[in-house]
């Protein structure tokens, strides 16, 4: 029986696409920092690939610098600013790990404007306000738009994980100072990122060496995984993403209807059309994970922590609900999603939830 993948967040499927351009630039021999003829081509596909992620982000080429994923974006953003950091609650463990005291969220997981203008107000030392676009866990949307704005009015610059949004929503996060991007949630190859940062944007860098990517970022780019990258961040183009919201509306539906007292964590936010996070007090996320592996599907529970353990989530927590911490169970839709992927995760949902709460 075919798996059913419903874990889109955590990494998506390599796209026919990417895989077709990997293998393009398998077949090239040079170092794009090479002169020689096959050096030109292996800098020509590189110098594609930049446009793509550019537009894909909005952004001049000269403003991308690739990475090997967001994580390291993330890291190069907030040491190479060297600014006062002020992040969400919300944020990846790759931005909170440099955090101070976290910027306050409300129950749905969105910033407290109030709070964030209140901490900008609290230091003259120039601040990089630390904003994700979309949470990787519950899709709440961030109102990047209104904290670009209130940032500047401070003096702050802005940087904007956008690792969950990119291809799935249009919204305001292009306007931010720095941008992280990640290669494999598009449906590239992991090992592949991008920090835009966009011009006049001071940014020191952290790895230093050859001199590539404009002195940002040294090292040789992984030119088959930054061309998959490019192919999967213009194949987005395409998605349909009211198919995926009508199943997630729909999964999210049976999911209630079967068990009423299940929480939808960012329910009442805007949220990306992909994603879906659901807590039922009774149930325990780990084994539901479990129960669902053994059906054929494939989805996640609080924090995917990179041990394989599961973490209590510390969105639920920064939401003001620690009880469900352990509860809380993600499916995240994508390109390769059918219909008959939500009503098998329904019919799963059915069955284990009748079983388990009993
Ligand atoms: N930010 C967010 C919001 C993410 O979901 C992830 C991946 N879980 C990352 C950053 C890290 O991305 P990468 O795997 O490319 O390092």
């Amino acid at each position: 029986m075919a798996r059913v993948y419903l874990d889109h967040n955590a990494s998506a499927p390599v796209r026919p696409e990417a895989r077709a351009a990997a293998a393009e630039a398998m077949a090239v021999a040079g170092n794009a920092s090479s002169v020689h003829g096959d050096g030109r081509r292996a800098r020509a596909l590189l110098e594609d690939a930049r446009d793509k992620v550019a537009a894909l982000a909005g952004a001049l080429p000269r403003e991308v610098v690739f990475t090997s994923g967001a994580t390291e974006a993330n890291n190069l953003a907030l040491a190479g600013c060297g600014r006062r950091l002020l992040a969400s609650a919300v944020e990846h463990p790759s931005v909170l790990a440099a955090a101070g005291s976290p910027i306050p969220v409300d129950g749905e997981g969105l910033i407290d404007l109030a709070a964030l203008e209140r901490l900008l107000g609290e230091d003259d030392a120039p601040a990089l306000v630390s904003a994700m676009a979309a949470n990787n866990e519950t899709g709440a949307i961030q109102p990047l738009g209104e904290i670009v704005a209130l940032a500047r009015r401070h003096g702050a610059l802005v940087h904007c994980d956008a690792v969950q949004a990119a291809g799935r929503s249009a919204g305001p996060w292009r306007e931010a100072d720095l941008i992280s991007l990640s290669g494999h949630k598009l449906g590239g190859l992991q090992g592949a990122g991008a920090l835009i940062v966009r011009d006049g944007v001071a940014l020191d860098a952290c790895q230093r060496g050859g001199g590539q990517e404009l002195g940002r970022r040294a090292g040789t780019e992984p030119l088959p995984a930054i061309a998959a990258f490019a192919a999967a961040a213009a194949a987005t183009a395409a998605d349909d993403l009211d198919a995926l919201a009508r199943w997630r509306d729909g999964l999210q539906d049976a999911i209630l209807a079967a068990a009423p007292e299940t929480v939808v964590l960012a329910g009442a936010a805007p949220r990306l059309a992909n994603t879906l996070c659901a807590a039922h007090p009774a149930l325990d996320a780990e084994t539901m994970v479990i129960a669902f592996d053994l059906a054929g599907i494939s989805i996640s529970a609080g924090a995917a922590c990179s041990s394989g353990k599961m973490a209590p989530s510390h969105v639920a927590i920064a939401m003001g609900r620690g009880d469900l911490a352990r509860c809380a169970l993600r499916f995240r839709f994508g390109w390769s999603s059918r219909a008959s992927d939500a009503a098998a995760a329904a019919v799963c949902w059915r069955k284990v939830s009748a079983r388990r709460a009993a």
